[in-house]
Formats: structure tokens, sequence, C-alpha cells
């Protein structure tokens, strides 16, 4: 059998169910790993001991014919999602000094659901701020590293997360994806992940950036991988009054379901791909586009046509998201005023006093420019031409993704115009950083489900990633596509060196 840290989750499962490899071994062979990649930053915090202790209940479950579906595989949570700190030991800060230490009283549903699936939780993962960014350079501890070359930003706001499953220290990971922060640091590091349709996450315990826009979903090495976590993580729950009303759902059967008609050698048959002539415009960096160009006549091979489509407001989304992801972050953030958790000003004269020292102190300079940004285009006088005009917009953007399905079944295109920059690059311009989202943004600001697939590697060895875009709960096409891909090409694969002497030993 190979290494342990070479299985995804979908072969680590398989051999933990069968008995070739038990949960304690892999958890301390990743552990170890964890360890020997510090210098990864990818990290906010991990617990050995907590870890184990959950390996040896999978092992015992395993033993007893009582394990989950995911039983023993061991997996780390953004740290954007709440942990019981009773039960796992593990802080929750957002990546943010204003929750430094704090202890959360309960989990997220996507951790509890993760958990009753049998997974094991080694640590929370970096991310920027409050989610808010595209680097992970916005967090306030310290910045993640991309594994293909740890000069360069692992993509954000989950680069924790893409740094830790490309390094091969977990096979997945959960992230959050507000206006594209699964899919671009997973595009960034040469990994797999999932934005699903909106509703399909329940964001309970889910520390809020804008709240009509995050989801929740899966970073993983394959399309397979990800089908597997997303059952587990995903469905309704009634603690989320924007979660979706719908029966449970089986996303790896989804992605195995034969397309009528396909054949073995044209599995994708039928399948129509529409390519927004925008997202192939102006700005796009030509090894990008090389590389997802590469990804579609591959698709094509496989029975696919591509199609001509248009998204005329694309760069329209900019603006547009750039003035409700603000505006929802303004108000969200209110709570953290000193008082009811996390830091509080020690010198304080009143309480007005206390609420405005504790939030400059608190918070870092992308999150005070948000909430700067919010409050103006909420305040009287602005909201009509601001946050309304956006609102608006946003409908339209989501109509023009509706006309586009009429003629396709797919959506397909780049996830961001670059590889990975180098760390620091994009310092003095916060403005060239949004927009670099423009590709992402659309499907965020319509609720569309949204994936990043391995399409090949670009200027400098970098990654590259093809979008791919569903209509609404169209999860398994999107998952059918992809894997699809993955059977017949090999760029999900490929693993980033482990630097010498090789970190973690044997196993
Ligand atoms: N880069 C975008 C932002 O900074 C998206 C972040 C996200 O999806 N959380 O807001």
């Amino acid at each position: 059998m190979s290494p342990t840290h070479d299985l995804g989750v979908a072969s680590l499962a398989r051999a933990l169910h069968e008995r070739q490899v038990s949960a304690m071994e892999v958890t301390q062979h990743l552990l170890g790993r964890i360890d020997a990649r510090r210098d990864l930053g990818a990290f906010l915090a991990v617990n050995p001991e907590q870890a184990l202790e959950q390996a040896r209940a999978a092992d015992a479950a395993i033993a007893a014919g009582t394990a989950g579906p995911l039983a023993g595989v061991p997996i780390a949570h953004k740290d954007i999602f709440v942990t019981d700190h009773g039960r796992r030991a593990l802080p929750t800060t957002a990546g943010s000094k204003i929750l430094e230490g704090y202890q959360s009283p309960f989990d997220a549903t996507v951790v509890a659901r993760l958990a009753d699936a049998g997974t094991v939780l080694v640590g929370k993962l970096n991310c920027d701020e409050f989610a808010m960014g595209s680097s992970n350079e916005n967090s306030a501890y310290f910045p993640a590293h991309n594994p293909w070359d740890t000069a360069r930003v692992p993509g954000g706001s989950s680069g924790g997360s893409a740094a830790a499953v490309a390094a091969r220290l977990i096979p997945g990971a959960t992230g959050t994806d507000t206006g594209g922060s699964i899919r671009q640091p997973a595009a960034f590091c040469g990994i797999t992940g999932i934005k699903p349709t909106y509703g399909v996450c329940s964001r309970w315990g889910m520390v809020a950036f804008a709240s009509s826009l995050d989801q929740a979903g899966p970073m993983a090495r394959s399309a397979e991988d990800c089908a597997l976590l997303l059952s587990a993580m995903g469905g309704y729950d009634e603690r989320d009054s924007t979660s979706a009303q719908r029966p449970p759902q089986d996303y790896h059967a989804a992605m195995l379901q034969p397309r009528e008609g396909a054949t073995a050698a044209k599995p994708l048959l039928g399948l129509r791909i529409g390519l927004p002539r925008e997202f192939f415009a102006e700005g796009l960096d030509a090894d990008v586009a090389a590389a997802v160009r590469a990804a579609l006549a591959e698709l094509e091979r496989l029975g696919a046509t591509l199609v001509d489509v248009t998204l005329p407001r694309t760069q329209l989304s900019i603006p547009v998201y750039y003035i409700i992801a603000p505006a929802e972050a303004s108000s969200n953030l209110s709570r953290f005023d000193g008082v009811k958790f996390g830091h509080r000003a020690r010198q304080h004269t009143d309480l007005l006093d206390l609420y405005k020292k504790t939030r400059a102190e608190g918070f870092g300079a992308e999150v005070k420019r948000r909430i700067m940004i919010g409050t103006y285009v909420l305040s009287h006088g602005y909201y009509d031409a601001y946050y309304l005009q956006a609102q608006k917009l946003r409908r339209m953007i989501a109509d023009d993704f509706q006309a586009c399905f009429r003629s396709c079944d797919l959506i397909a295109g780049p996830v961001a115009p670059t590889v990975a920059w180098k760390i620091g690059a994009k310092d003095a311009d916060p403005v060239s950083t949004y927009l670099a989202d423009i590709y992402t943004l659309p499907a965020s600001l319509a609720g569309l489900p949204g994936m990043s697939v391995p399409a090949g590697r670009g200027e400098g060895g970098m990654p590259v990633g093809l979008q791919l875009i569903g209509n609404y709960f169209g999860e398994g096409t999107l998952l059918h596509a992809a894997h699809a891909l993955q059977q017949a090409t090999d760029w999900h694969a490929a693993a980033p060196p482990d630097p010498a002497p090789a970190a973690g030993g044997a196993r």
C-alpha cells in the first residue's frame, strides 16, 4: 500500500474499513507530517491528544462494525467553524485577534456532522481574518504558504485548508466560500474544492462574514473525495433559516450516476458546457488560459459539447460584491464589542470608549476597511445609490446565468486570472486583489454551486484550476463531470515534493 498520506478521503476510508491500516497509525503519521511542515503556517491550532483519542474510538467502532462512513479519516476545519471547546479542546479565532483564545460552547453543524460520520479532527486551519481576503495574508496570526512554492500565497481565504490538503498533511478539510474562498485557494494549491448551492450546508456555527453569500464546502484531492465529505456535511438544518429544505443527498452516488446515452469512452456524451466569453477576455493570463483550454479539450474528448454563452455583467460583479459583502459584514461584525466574547480593551473610560478601543485593537486593517465601506453604503443618503443598486444588479447577474442555462448544462472557465502570487506582492494595493476575484464572484452572487478542478500548471510550475459552475442544486452534475475528467487525467494526483529530508518517515 502507498504511504497513508498519499491516500485521499475515499481510498483512506476504504483502507480503514478493510483494516489494512488503523486510524491510530494514520493519525499519528499525519500528526508527524503536520509538525514537520509548520513552515507552511497551515494550522492555527492542533490537538494531538484529542485526535489520537478520536482515532482510538474510530478503530473501536470499525472493529465493532458500528463505524460511520468516514471513520478514522483525519480532517481539519477552517478556523471559521466553531468547535465545542469542551469536546474538541480547540479554540476558534476566525483568523482574528478579536477572538484570540475564544472557546466556543458548541459545535457548528458541519463540525458535528463530520464528527458523526467518524472523521478524526486534528486541528483548526489558518484563514484570512473573518474570511476577508484572497491570499491568507490577512490572517491576524501569520500567513500560510503555498506548498508548491513557499514564497507564494496559497490563496484565500481558506488558504490553510488548501495548503494542508495539497501538502498531504490531511486528506480533506472544510472551507467556506463567500466570493471564491474555496475555489480560488483550491486552484492555487492544485486541489479540488466545491462550493455548493447556497443553502446546502448549514451556516449554524460558521462565524458570519456576509450571510447571504457565505457557504461551506469540502476541499480535498479529488471530486470523489469532495462528494464523500459533502454528503456528510450537507443537508437541511432547522437551526439555519436559509438552509435548503431537501432530503439528505448521496453526492457520491450522484457523481457515479451514468448519463443517459453515455458510453465508457464518452462518459460526458450530451453534456453541454457553456464558455462565457467574458471569462476568456482581457485580463486572463496566457498560461492560465492555455491550461484551462487543455482541460476543456479533454472534456470535449470525453463527449461534452462546448457552446459559447455570455455573462454580460461579469465586470460589474466586482463592485456589486464589494458593496454587498462589506454591507453585511459591517452588520455581522457589530457583535464584536468587547462585551459578549473575545478580546476586551484593558484601558477604557466608559462603554463607548470600551467599544472603540476593543475594535481598534482587535480588528486588522482589511476588516476595518470593510466595516467602513459597509457602514458607508448602508448609511442614509447612500443606501439607495449603492446598496440598493447593487442588490438590483445582483438579481440581474443571477438572471444572466439562467439565460445561459437555457443552452448549456454547466458553465466552465478559469478560477482566477493568474496563478498564485508572491507573498507581499499585492500589499500596497488591496483593489488589485479584489479585481482578481472576477471569475468567482458571479456564481457567489447568484448562489450557484461552483467547483475548482486541477487543470495542469502555469507560470513557475504553479497549479491552475478549471472552474465548473452548475445550476441550483446541480452538484451531482458538477461532480460527475469533474470525476470523469479526473478518471481520464492525473492533474489532481500531482503533489508538491516534500522538502528534503523527507518529512514523516516510512508511512
Ligand atoms: N476574496 C473575497 C473577499 O475578500 C472572497 C472571500 C471569501 O470568499 N470568503 O471577500
